[in-house]
């Protein structure tokens, strides 16, 4: 067994634990892999040892890796997830490469993501609306008083599916406390939206917390991937 799969697979039975000890379903648990900063080869590697839902931060890392893994060995039922600050005017390059964009924290964004559906394109992009779980207004994600009135929004735009919520815990908190603020959001969002079910929480260090909080979606990167490289 390589190392990668050595640790995919104790990551995946520690998910299995934290699932049973919160009285929770696994399988209604999905696990993304975060593969920022690690080449596209990485990609390849965890597609053949089963992982079918990747995520990425950055636009254009996302589209370079899009782009090398194209082609006649396309990886079959492979999802990307963008889960990192967006910028509106990449918004095109976005839609373009992600299958779920749990990062929508505005509602400019929303439509810039819409605005860039094809006019023939009748194929729906998921979102999410990312809330933001810290004190410092200047951080990713919407205030939560306001997530409600985005998520409304968001249903307003044909081209976009609301799935539901993200959230990343502040270092300077204990994330069961985080996470359960963001079930609070979560809860109002499905009221707006019955469907609106997915919350994307949890990471190396929160995993489990965010598991008893209800999470559906973890991000877990370095715990799988080992040490992102040097960015140099
Ligand atoms: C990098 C990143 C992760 C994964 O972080 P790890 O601590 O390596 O698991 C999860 N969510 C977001 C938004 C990230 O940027």
């Amino acid at each position: 067994m390589t190392d990668l799969a050595a640790r995919l697979s104790a990551i995946d039975s520690q998910i299995a634990d934290a699932a049973r000890t919160a009285g929770r379903d696994v399988t209604e648990i999905t696990r993304i892999v975060v593969t920022k900063f690690h080449p596209a080869s990485l990609v390849r590697e965890l597609h053949a040892l089963g992982v079918r839902d990747v995520g990425e931060n950055r636009q254009q890392e996302l589209e370079a890796k899009r782009a090398e893994l194209n082609g006649a060995d396309a990886l079959d039922g492979l999802r990307w997830h963008f889960i990192g600050q967006a910028q509106t005017n990449k918004a095109a390059s976005i839609r373009r490469n992600a299958d779920a964009v749990h990062s929508v924290d505005r509602a400019k964004l929303a439509d810039a993501l819409h605005r860039a559906a094809g006019e023939a394109d009748h194929d729906v992009l998921d979102v999410l609306v990312q809330v933001n779980l810290t004190d410092d207004a200047g951080r990713g994600g919407v205030v939560p008083v306001d997530a409600p009135r985005l998520a409304e929004h968001i249903l307003t735009l044909p081209s976009l599916r609301l799935r539901g919520v993200m959230g990343v815990a502040p270092l300077d908190e204990d994330p069961a406390s985080a996470f359960a603020r963001l079930n609070d959001v979560a809860d109002a969002i499905r009221s707006v939206d019955a469907e609106a079910t997915w919350i994307s929480a949890g990471m190396t260090g929160d995993f489990a917390e965010a598991i008893a909080a209800g999470a559906t979606h973890l991000r877990i990167g370095s715990a799988i991937t080992g040490p992102r490289p040097d960015r140099g």
